[in-house]
């Protein structure tokens, strides 16, 4: 049978992979094509209107259709569309932004290495250790400790620090040499008796047994993001980063701060390291860098990390890592841009401001039956649907009702994404109040339709 492809709907069942999809589901469903988009809101190929609610992949901090953005980038192109970093060549864009991240950067920041994503930005991370512990004559300290439902992308390296079984089922992952310790989720992994302080010490203890039991000249490294976004806008318990960086210290062991869903002021400082005192070694950024607007990723490297690799790569011929588009200048020309218009329009006030109301009326909903518990921080939340209120007892399978949550959401106009059954808010930065309102009217018209269905199910 041949299928008829007069949609754009037809036209992407046939010939689109889509990453990160129930293909089957996705196969009965079609695609939801967008189109356009103003401010926080984008538009379907059939004029429909949504609210961002999670900036697209957590990213378009700044929302659409910033024209200042556009022309950053139409002016780069024209001037210098393309050039290259590799074998010592430069460009203005790179070495301001460069400049620019590491004045602004919370960590003593020596050097910038950019990439294209926060998955390759991570693969960086894990070439660096190796480089540098390579360097130091350190040959069996390559291990990095990563975390159960953490994110960190999907390429070999990055995909298996993520800590999610979807990430790592049939792709073989992870690969050797990464470890997972707990989650910091005291709602879900506390004990009854716990405190998010005594939960806390828990957890810096089952890292440092960790951390013996392999044998600490064998760990180079621990990866945290500062609030877990993928595994279900996981925030940290009190006192967490303090204990765990002790453990660290202790063992000398490196921390890899992964600031690609909460820089640029997500959590209300530039960045979450800045929110929860985190004293990291080195830093992933990427999303926010360029609110979304081209692919762009850094990592932040301190001064003796770079020291390090410099002999090595004279000996072997070069520092053999680095991709075609690092650097890459129209996306170095908007992210310098975004950063500019971010002081500009005084992002960290306003999202200061807002995120107060965001906050009181996402724990608003922590009364409603099908809830069991809501969280966040800054301009990211996240509320969990139970099957029992009393009990935590979550719904089975874990997704469906979240995905049902989900969809109903999207016929309100309101686009949310299901972690499992935790429905993720992160709106763009430049979300005002009234808009705030409105994202939770929609919502919660949708969880009402939600417990009606349930109830007649
Ligand atoms: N790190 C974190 C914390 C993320 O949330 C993500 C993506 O969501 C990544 C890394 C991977 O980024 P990318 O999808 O750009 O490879």
């Amino acid at each position: 049978m041949t299928m008829s492809l007069d949609t754009l709907e037809a036209r992407d069942l046939d010939a689109v992979f889509h990453p990160t999809t129930n293909l089957k589901a996705h196969r009965e469903a079609g695609p939801m094509v967008v189109d356009r988009g103003k401010g926080i809101y984008v538009y379907d190929s059939h004029g429909r209107e949504y609210i961002e609610g999670l900036a697209g992949l957590w990213c378009t901090a700044l929302g659409y259709g910033v024209e200042e953005l556009v022309e950053a980038a139409r002016e780069q192109m024209s001037r210098m569309a393309y050039t290259h970093l590799f074998g010592g060549k430069s460009h203005e864009p790179a070495i301001r932004l460069a400049e620019t991240l590491k004045a602004m950067s919370p960590i003593d920041t020596g050097k910038v290495f950019f990439g294209n994503s926060g998955s390759d930005a991570n693969d960086t991370q894990i070439k660096l250790i190796r480089y540098y512990n390579n360097a130091l004559g350190r040959p069996r300290k390559k291990k990095i400790i990563s975390r159960n439902r953490a994110y960190h992308g999907v390429t070999m390296g990055a995909g298996s620090l993520t800590g999610l079984s979807v990430n790592h089922t049939h792709f073989d992952l992870p690969i050797d040499g990464v470890l997972h310790t707990a989650c910091p989720h005291f709602y879900r992994e506390a004990l009854p008796d716990e405190t998010e302080e005594s939960f806390a010490t828990r957890l810096a203890g089952e890292l440092e047994a960790l951390i013996e039991r392999e044998d600490p000249d064998t760990i180079a490294a621990f990866i945290a993001e500062p609030v877990m976004g993928a595994g279900g806008v996981v925030v940290p318990p009190a006192t967490y980063f303090e204990k765990i960086q002790a453990v660290l210290r202790r063992h000398d062991v490196l921390f890899i701060d992964d600031e690609v869903i909460c820089g640029f002021g997500r959590t209300g400082a530039w960045f979450g390291a800045q929110t929860y005192g985190m004293q990291a070694d080195t830093m992933s950024l990427a999303k926010g860098l360029s609110s979304g607007y081209l692919p762009i990723s850094a990592v932040m490297v301190p001064e003796w990390m770079f020291e390090a690799s410099v002999e090595p790569s004279a000996r072997i011929g070069a520092f053999g890592h680095g991709f075609t588009y690092s650097g890459h200048p129209v996306a170095c020309a908007v992210a310098l841009k975004n950063i500019e218009l971010m002081r500009a329009w005084d992002i960290l006030g306003h999202v200061g401001r807002v995120s107060q109301v965001f906050q009181s009326r996402l724990a608003c909903f922590a009364d409603h039956p099908l809830v069991g518990e809501t969280r966040g921080v800054g301009l990211i939340g996240a509320i969990e649907l139970v099957a029992d209120k009393q009990t935590r007892k979550p719904f089975e399978p874990v997704g469906k009702v979240g995905g049902r949550c989900a969809a109903l959401c999207q016929s309100e106009g309101l686009i949310v994404r299901n972690l499992g059954d935790s429905i993720a808010f992160c709106p763009p930065l430049v979300i005002q109040q009234d808009e705030i309102d409105e994202m939770f009217a929609r919502f919660e018209r949708a969880l009402d339709k939600l417990s009606d269905d349930l109830m007649r199910s």
